[in-house]
């Protein structure tokens, strides 16, 4: 194993966030929380528990107020925006509740455009696009629009995007709260899957069911995490 595989994914150290009001709101109280390698892990709370701040601190979509967080071992707190702009791009795959797909792109345009940034040339975005969709099940619809996939397959076109840059941390927010229960199942079968193949992934939802899904879990409420199962695998 290398030394990279032992430091962890995310590294919270004393990580707050207090929104500046007025009035201010502790919506995330200094926390400190280690996501090793490979692990799944859900983060589960009420509406208005702080899930979304924390999932904007680990995506690096906000930064905290108080406390340091690496992220493969990298200081976030330190980098400039740009810098975390781009360890955003290059380590995260986000999927939201929602899809957030381009309609008037084919599938594999979707998941093509999430190369772009990063300088992949013309023909690996296609081949690798194409893999990405094969991976989530998806091989035989890769020229389909979006308007014509449901709920289920858009999901899968959604992860195949947030997978194909081969991320640290697939950072997944509600993933199955637009989809039926049928289609909810497989989606978390499909999570089950990748964390089988080694994939590192965090799961934000208010739905106790998702969040028994997952190897380890934290509860939020008040904006405080408890660890509920800090279990690591057992071989
Ligand atoms: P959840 O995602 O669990 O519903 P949030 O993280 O959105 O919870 O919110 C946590 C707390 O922070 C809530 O009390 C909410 O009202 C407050 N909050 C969220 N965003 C802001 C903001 N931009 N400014 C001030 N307070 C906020």
């Amino acid at each position: 194993m290398s030394d990279d595989m032992l430091v962890p994914v995310i590294d919270l150290r004393g990580v707050g966030l207090t929104y500046p009001g007025p009035p201010p709101v502790a919506a995330l109280k200094p926390c400190d929380m280690r996501i090793e390698r490979g692990v799944y892990t859900t983060i589960v709370g009420p509406s208005g528990s702080g899930k979304s701040t924390l999932l904007n601190v680990l995506g690096l979509l906000d930064a905290p107020s108080a406390g340091t967080y690496h992220l493969d071992g990298i200081d976030t707190g330190s980098a400039s925006e740009t810098r975390r702009t781009s360890l955003r791009a290059a380590r995260i795959g986000f999927v939201f509740q929602s899809f957030h797909l381009l309609p008037h792109r084919s599938a594999r345009e979707n998941v093509e455009l999430a190369m772009v940034y990063q300088r992949v040339p013309r023909r690996d975005r296609r081949l690798r696009a194409g893999e990405a969709l094969e991976r989530v099940g998806l091989g035989h619809k890769i020229e389909r629009l979006p308007t014509r996939l449901s709920g289920g397959e858009r999901q899968r076109v959604a992860i195949a995007r947030a997978l194909v840059g081969e991320p640290s941390l697939l950072l997944c927010d509600e993933p199955t709260g637009n989809l039926d229960s049928r289609t909810a199942a497989a989606i978390l079968d499909l999570l089950d899957a990748l964390h089988r193949d080694g994939m590192t992934i965090v799961v934000i939802t208010h739905d106790s069911q998702v969040a028994a899904r997952g190897q380890r879990r934290i509860s939020v409420h008040d904006g405080v995490l408890t660890d509920v199962t800090s279990a690591l695998p057992a071989s």
